[in-house]
């Protein structure tokens, strides 16, 4: 994110790439402006928090007219550096890790999973989903300064050594799809997504707070 960005709180810099996904369908159907009551329809956002969130990046909805959509359009793609490839390396090529190979990020953003590690010497060597698969030894030579992210989907034991050997060489961000809780220096972002979690928690919901 540049420096003239206004500074944006956590919570909705966590909404913009469902804005930014609505949006850009929006623009391509040739829609000019779009409510905030529209908005919250589609990316299930109750519209006082939409207005407030887009207050921050100085979008200021006119009554009965709504967002000017290729307004908003530019400040997320710039705020979201659509405009630049975010390269990405997943570690793991098991089940999960074949499955993000075989998705196609780019589809609906800039960011593009460029390699890939693990142990298993029947896996080393090949491609998956065009991602090459390259032996863990080998990580320190092949990352670069361009790969700032990586996607974490290896048992959960040899987690935190490689989360530290990617830390060493300069990822900033991680998505950890394994249980283990990750130690990392307070300048790196871990997102843990823990999806056995996920699941017992829908199904607690369901069971204990049924929607009316
Ligand atoms: P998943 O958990 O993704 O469903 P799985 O059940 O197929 O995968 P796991 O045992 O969880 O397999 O391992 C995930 C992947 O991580 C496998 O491809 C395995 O070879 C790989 N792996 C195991 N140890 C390491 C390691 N130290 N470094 C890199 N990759 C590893």
């Amino acid at each position: 994110m540049s420096n003239e960005q206004p500074k944006i709180p956590q919570a909705t810099a966590k909404r913009l790439p469902l804005y930014y996904r609505f949006l850009k369908n929006l623009h391509a159907s040739g829609k000019l402006r779009v409510s905030s009551a529209e908005l919250s329809e589609a990316v299930k956002v109750d519209s006082a928090t939409i207005r407030r969130d887009f207050s921050y990046f100085g979008a200021l909805g006119k009554k009965g007219y709504g967002y000017n959509v290729s307004y908003l359009l530019s400040f997320f793609r710039k705020t979201l550096d659509q405009d630049e490839i975010t390269e990405v390396v997943l570690v793991g090529v098991g089940n999960l890790g074949t499955a993000f190979l075989n998705y196609n990020f780019m589809k609906n953003n800039n960011t593009q999973i460029v390699m890939a590690f693990d142990v298993d010497e029947a896996k080393v060597g090949n491609e998956v989903g065009g991602v090459p698969v390259y032996h863990l030894d080998e990580l320190e030579e092949r990352l670069n300064e361009r790969m700032t992210v990586a996607i974490l989907t290896v048992p959960a034991q040899v987690a935190q050594p490689i989360t530290d050997r990617l830390v060493r060489k300069g990822i900033k961000g991680i998505l950890n799809f394994t249980p283990a809780r990750l130690n990392v220096p307070e300048t790196i972002r871990v997102h843990h997504i823990d999806l056995a979690i996920e699941l017992q928690s829908l199904v607690y919901f369901l069971k204990n707070y049924p929607a009316e």
